[in-house]
């Protein structure tokens, strides 16, 4: 391609929104042009989702190596190597991104490396040339978001790129920010030994879950030993001889080696041509309708640069939409309460659907029932001596609206609640479909029987 081409389709940001744009688009015969100014693969490969789980997976060796006499294996915990579990995780990385720069090559998706900015409805500006499109998306992502007067340093007040690559266990840490990505640090580096204490402002860890998984997790937190405190809010952070010191609006003190800010992620749209061209933003989000288009004909937005729910299998299912749309096929809008949550901690907590509070304000208090089926009834479970629940939130006499389960690996099992969510089954018919036992996904077959009135290991 030289200068005068016009691609079908440019995009900007080569994350999970960009690149699964790139690869559908191709695959349908559009010529993409793939703008990355870091690495392909984005966030979710190099400093969310996949480095994140292989932490987590360490931890879980570590908890495991240390615990393992209860399953009367006997090991001796001699403690964690960063440089190796980095290793580990480095090569996770390593493998699928090879795995990605081959899809993207074979697929014939023009890639450019450099920092790129829209400089027309239906061009990107890259390394000083311009690279021009019938259409434009913008898929630049997300990056982690701090308070005034909270500096991140990189060294003592973190934010979880820099905890991604930390090259030691802190002693101690305190988590700001009780949501996923939080919680899912606090794991991993109680599992390798740190002591954790996170500060959620509002009253519950994983506030966006449904009150009893977050019930769960603080229950199976506080026997871990992770510290947290609820309800206030963070007013102010400094450093003291050896590390910083963590003040709350009601004066409350906490003290630690490192401070992990994690109390959410902005869009990255400052300085990108984006305003100066028209595209309506709201905080710095660009706005989209639901097939993804900006108000800007020419012009469509991905992925966590616009204000529905940041997610990788979210950035690459309105990626889709976008090539396909721009393909000339019919497309239906995402569906964003479908969508399958999972916080990898230990325990996981898992969910899709409405929370029982959002469906009784939805449904009416009067028409909304739940179910709760304890891990303690599974016999995989206890094999594996994990604590959890699985909970059902169903519209009296009809579908069930909402799954939330917590319990280790929890998260394969929303494979099968989004399905029950997404083809609104109702419980007699999912407690039709046979089981296999001894599985965890047996738990969720469980809470359907007993929901649909025939209880099997239940009372
Ligand atoms: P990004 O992945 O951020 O990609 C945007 C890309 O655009 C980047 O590669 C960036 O370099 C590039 N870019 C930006 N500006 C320019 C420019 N001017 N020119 C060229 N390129 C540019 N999600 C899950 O679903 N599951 C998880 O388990 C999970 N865990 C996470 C854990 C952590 C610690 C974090 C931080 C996130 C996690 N996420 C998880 C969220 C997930 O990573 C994001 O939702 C996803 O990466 C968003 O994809 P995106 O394409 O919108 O943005």
């Amino acid at each position: 391609n030289d200068a005068s081409t016009v691609f079908d389709l440019v995009i900007l940001g080569g994350g999970s929104g960009g690149y699964a744009a790139a690869l559908r688009g191709a695959q349908l015969g559009l010529d993409v042009a793939l703008i990355e100014k870091n690495k392909l693969g984005g966030t979710c490969l190099h400093n969310g989702c996949i480095p994140t789980k292989a932490l987590l997976h360490a931890g879980e060796v570590a908890d495991q190596s240390r615990e393992s006499e209860q399953f009367g294996v006997k090991t001796s915990f001699e403690g964690v190597d960063m440089a190796g579990v980095h290793k580990y995780k480095d090569e996770v990385i390593a493998g699928l991104y090879k795995g990605l720069q081959g899809l993207v090559a074979s697929r014939k998706i023009t890639y450019i490396e450099g920092e790129g900015r829209l400089s027309s409805p239906t061009s990107v500006d890259v390394n000083g040339q311009r690279v021009q499109g019938r259409h434009v998306l913008l898929a630049t992502g997300s990056v982690p978001k701090t308070l005034p007067g909270l500096e991140i340093d990189g060294n003592r007040i973190i934010s979880s790129d820099h905890a991604l690559t930390l090259d030691r266990v802190p002693k101690s840490a305190i988590v700001l920010g009780g949501g996923v990505i939080g919680v899912e640090f606090a794991s991993a580096w109680k599992s390798f030994g740190s002591e954790v204490t996170v500060i959620e402002g509002l009253k519950h860890l994983v506030p966006v879950e449904d009150e009893n998984s977050s019930k769960l997790l603080e229950r199976a937190f506080r026997k871990r030993g992770i510290k947290f405190n609820l309800g206030t809010f963070f007013q102010k952070a400094e450093y003291t001889q050896d590390g910083v010191k963590v003040t709350l609006a009601d004066g409350k003190e906490f003290e630690a080696e490192v401070l992990l800010v994690a109390i959410g992620r902005g869009p990255v749209s400052q300085g990108l041509g984006y305003e100066e061209n028209g595209v309506a933003m709201d905080r710095g989000f660009v706005l989209v309708d639901e097939y993804m288009r900006t108000n800007v004909p020419t012009i469509s937005a991905v992925g966590d640069l616009v204000p529905t729910l940041q997610l990788a299998h979210v950035g690459f299912a309105e990626g889709i939409l976008v090539a396909e749309r721009l393909a000339g096929l019919k497309t239906v809008p995402v569906d964003y309460d479908g969508v399958p949550r999972v916080t990898y901690c230990h325990p996981e907590v898992a969910s899709v659907g409405l929370t029982e509070a959002k469906a009784k304000e939805v449904y009416g208090a009067d028409k909304v029932v739940s179910i709760k089926f304890p891990l303690g009834g599974n016999g995989k479970s206890r094999i594996l001596k994990t604590a959890g629940e699985i909970k059902l939130v169903q519209v009296k006499d009809g579908a069930v609206v909402g799954v939330h389960m917590v319990g280790d690996r929890m998260g394969e099992q929303v494979g099968e609640a989004q399905l029950i969510y997404n083809w609104e089954a109702l419980p007699a018919e999912v407690a039709q479909l046979i089981h296999a036992h001894p599985t965890q996904n047996e738990a969720l077959g469980e809470a359907h029987l007993a929901l649909a009135g025939k209880p099997l290991h239940m009372h």
